[in-house]
């Protein structure tokens, strides 16, 4: 079933069609009762980078071995968690066989399992694990987004494909703000990715800019940026991130919201 959806920044209507072959059972897009529902449904239908296009749908088609019998979501990854957060998490990009597997962030991947154990220990996570759409898993007073939408080969977006992502941060930062008090990135492309949108939204972005590093704390127009390594392999299998570097930020972040 196709179904149409209005552009919340434009208005014009976008088809929504499950991508060919991916085994998605139905199209689960639907505008909801509030504006983050629709801007969610919107997001998820977005085809505005060829190229990111491409590499999801392909990914979806062709699936990693593991989960050949698995549907994919093949398409674009919206915000996910509380409607009112005081926390938002922002990563880079949803993963090849996570996010754009599951449809939704940070779930069914490595990182999402740190992520999300973490989230679970300092209290702004139900669940100790994120494992798909429907497990139940419910965030605190927190919400989480990929500054990029969709899934880029070898984990790279272009510039021009940061860019044409970015009116959708700018949209969600738009509807949440009134609740924000804090916001953890995760990794540098997170940190620089959340001060671009607080500067695109008029707050006042200290300058020179605030460098990224792991703790780095800066206050931006009354809301508190943290930075953090990204859970990635990389990070967790050498060392650079462990489980007490990643609980401190986010016990930081929990502290700050309540
Ligand atoms: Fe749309 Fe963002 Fe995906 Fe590009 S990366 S197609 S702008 S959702």
């Amino acid at each position: 079933m196709t179904q149409w959806l209005p552009h919340p920044l434009t208005g014009q209507l976008f088809a929504s069609p499950v991508p060919p072959d991916t085994g998605w059972p139905d199209d689960p897009a639907s505008a909801g009762d509030s504006e983050l529902d629709r801007l969610g449904a919107a997001i998820s239908v977005c085809r505005r980078c060829p190229r990111l296009v491409e590499w999801r749908e392909d990914v979806a088609r062709v699936k990693r071995a593991s989960y050949a019998g698995e549907p994919y979501w093949g398409r674009p990854i919206a915000g996910w968690g509380s409607a009112k957060p005081k926390v938002l998490i922002v990563g880079l990009a949803p993963a090849a066989h996570g996010g754009n597997r599951t449809g939704r962030v940070f779930t069914g991947d490595r990182s999402g399992d740190w992520l999300f154990a973490s989230l679970h220990r300092v209290g702004l996570a139900t669940q100790a694990t994120s494992v798909h759409a429907g497990d139940g898993q419910r965030l605190i007073e927190t919400r989480m987004v990929a500054a990029v939408r969709c899934a880029p080969p070898l984990n790279k977006p272009t510039v021009a494909e940061r860019d044409a992502c970015a009116p959708w941060l700018d949209a969600e930062l738009e509807l949440i703000q009134d609740h924000l008090r804090v916001i953890v990135a995760l990794g540098s492309f997170g940190w620089d990715a959340s001060l671009r949108a607080l500067g695109r939204a008029d707050y006042d972005v200290p300058r020179p800019k605030p460098r990224f590093g792991h703790g780095a704390t800066a206050e931006v127009g009354g809301l508190t940026l943290l930075g953090s390594y990204h859970p990635s392999q990389q990070n967790t299998f050498t060392g650079k991130l462990t489980t007490d570097m990643l609980d401190d930020v986010l016990g930081r972040a929990a502290t700050i919201a309540r």
